[in-house]
């Protein structure tokens, strides 16, 4: 009993909560020469590649994250915590890795005829430990209905962004341009250098190589 109520309560590690609020927009500069920026930069607001990314609160109590969850929205920093690292989104510890590669659940595209789709399958979504893949696809309703599919990685290799463009306007502070909702889902690839100084990041994209379906019942239940 006591199991079954832990897991009807449990809230994904990346799960943005009530009272998480992104910085104004006010506090985001631009220049041709540099692209996006704040004026009060530090370390952890670029990646590696030199992407700038959305800050927002975090309402935590140390390793705890606290408040109602908004179950729609991922919390840019922690999304990008658990993908960088390649650690479980739902719990930040070690995700499930096997000979195959890393555990990620991905759903079919609506307009799949094949099984192509597999190899190169881009995702924000962070990999997985056994127990939250479960836990993720027993209560994901989205997950289920579009075919949810458990796949391995080998590869799963940093590809790009996903994020809100800005315009520059000279001297007035920066504008995000309205994407279309088809786009929206579009990662930016790393590669594409003159759009990224132009990108505020909030969720980081992997291409899954050296992919293989697998049977997550099955491996549940070896396990
Ligand atoms: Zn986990």
């Amino acid at each position: 009993m006591s199991r079954l109520k832990a897991r009807s309560t449990f809230v994904p590690y990346i799960t943005m909560r009530k009272g998480e609020e992104p910085a104004p927009v006010t506090m985001l500069s631009a220049s041709p020469a540099r692209g996006l920026y704040y004026a009060d930069e530090g370390p952890g607001d670029r990646d590696d590649r030199g992407v700038l990314w959305a800050r927002c609160s975090q309402n935590r109590d140390g390793n705890a994250v606290l408040g109602e969850p908004r179950w729609k929205d991922v919390h840019p920093a922690r999304q990008r915590e658990c993908m960088e690292a390649l650690l479980c989104q739902g719990c930040v510890q070690q995700p499930s890795k096997t000979d195959l590669g890393y555990l990620f659940i991905a759903t079919r595209p609506a307009d799949a005829t094949s099984t192509d789709w597999i190899e190169g399958y881009r995702t924000a979504q962070p990999p997985l430990c056994l127990v939250h893949a479960k836990t993720a696809v027993d209560r994901c309703g989205h997950l289920l209905k579009r075919g949810a599919v458990a796949l391995r990685s080998r590869v799963p290799r940093l590809y790009g962004v996903l994020g809100t463009y800005y315009l520059d306007r000279g001297l007035q502070p920066p504008e995000p341009i309205e994407t279309d909702p088809e786009e929206e889902d579009v990662p930016l690839p790393y590669k594409t250098r003159r759009y990224t100084p132009w990108i505020l990041a909030s969720q980081l994209v992997r291409e899954l190589r050296g992919v293989t379906v697998v049977n997550l019942e099955e491996e549940i239940a070896r396990a």
